[in-house]
């Protein structure tokens, strides 16, 4: 995308033109700092949750290589499968 003030080419994704700092893509630079808290909030509760219900799942699906007892195994897939979407979550957010 090139620059309206200075006509340097940047990079489709750039936010700011890195020339001259002129904004690019509003929508990126626009929210406030508490809208885009609460997004990555919601966004890590949703990973979260993600996780958790795949845990279940999962416990479910392995419970017969335990023996069919879903005892200790349900807590446990469930924490890690929950543990993993926010880790993802975050992982997203840093990358982004
Ligand atoms: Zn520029």
């Amino acid at each position: 995308m090139s620059c309206p003030c200075c006509q340097t080419v940047n990079p489709a994704t750039s936010a700011r033109c890195y020339q001259c700092g002129t904004v690019l893509i509003h929508e990126a630079v626009g929210f406030s700092k508490e809208a885009r808290e609460t997004a990555q909030r919601l966004n890590r509760k949703m990973h979260t949750g993600y996780g958790g219900v795949i845990g279940l799942i999962l416990a479910f699906l392995i419970s017969p290589m335990f023996g069919g007892s879903l005892g200790a195994l349900l807590p446990i897939c469930t924490g890690a499968g929950a543990l993993i979407g926010r880790l993802i979550a975050i992982h997203k957010e840093n990358i982004l």
